[in-house]
């Protein structure tokens, strides 16, 4: 996808530029309080001023873009290829980015170590937030939402081999897919459970794992379950983009995978139309991002 306006799109295509570009959004502002409280973060509109502890740029993103866009280039000749996603994981731990989390940090080392590997050995521990951080992108590139669940089911396993983390990495693929064919958000998260119900034994409580917060309340870590709980709250209890994200980004915490996670979903229900002009035009790698669509 390549386009000078992304708002000039037509309607499919903006709500992937949307899905996309919302969780390069909610990655940059969110990046700004990640590890705050929520009294630190002022008053009124947020704008995208970068610093945080990272000390970025106004509208830097962070690892969760970055690994987004090493999915993305794995659909770049077609159906998902893992080594292409591990082979650009590697080659962005290469760049020594500012952030990278401690889990991602040591299975990309392991990868590095076993070239055939597509996978880590089952690890019940690795639930950090790494894998959800990039699951939009299988909802934005696989065929339909069954095979978006799939690939994130299998790709999460590159780095996050716990059920929990390819659990939620899998429902938030299948439910943006779900939500880009505009499906009603309470039908589309009905149909994404269904998907991983019938997988094992602890998917037949996904329901109950995975279910929407039921109010915005602040967690310190980074925690895929709360991660996606958060987010599917988010998608689900707003009219508009900003507000929806706010509310996530406000919490502080991983405010920035959260932020990430929330605006992919809220990008791909209110399209790319329904990003604040601001937060889009600010947003770096916005380009780079549209060309994998
Ligand atoms: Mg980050």
């Amino acid at each position: 996808m390549s386009v000078e306006d992304p708002r000039a799109l037509p309607p499919r295509e903006s709500r992937h530029a949307g899905a996309i570009l919302g969780l390069a959004v909610g990655d940059t502002l969110g990046a700004t309080y990640e590890f705050c409280s929520p009294r630190a973060v002022p008053e009124g509109p947020l704008e995208m001023v970068g610093g945080g502890w990272l000390g970025l740029e106004p509208g830097e993103t962070t690892d969760d873009t970055a690994l987004t866009r090493a999915v993305l280039a794995g659909y770049e000749d077609g159906p998902l290829d893992l080594g292409r996603v591990r082979d650009e994981m590697i080659s962005w731990q290469n760049t020594e980015p500012k952030d990278i989390g401690n889990q991602t940090h040591k299975a990309l080392d392991h990868l590095r170590c076993h070239p055939n590997a597509l996978s880590l050995p089952e690890d019940p521990e690795a639930q950090g937030n790494g894998a959800v951080m990039r699951a939009a992108a299988h909802g934005v590139k696989a065929k339909d939402a069954e095979e978006a669940a799939e690939n994130a089911w299998t790709e999460a396993a590159l780095t996050h081999p716990s059920w929990e983390a390819r659990a939620s990495s899998s429902l938030v693929a299948a439910l943006v897919a779900n939500v880009l064919d505009e499906i009603q958000p309470e039908e589309a998260l009905d149909a994404s459970y269904a998907l991983l119900e019938g997988r094992d034994e602890p998917g037949k409580r996904v329901r109950e794992t995975l279910r929407p917060l039921e109010g915005y309340e602040h967690n310190p870590g980074g925690w895929t379950v709360y991660t996606t709980r958060l987010a599917l709250l988010g998608l689900l209890d707003v009219k508009s983009f900003r507000p929806g994200l706010e509310a996530v980004v406000r919490l502080g915490g991983d405010a920035d995978t959260n932020g990430a996670v929330a605006g992919a979903l809220l990008g791909a229900r209110f399209d790319v139309g329904g990003i604040p002009s601001e937060w889009l035009r600010d947003v770096k790698g916005r380009d780079d991002l549209l060309r994998l669509l």
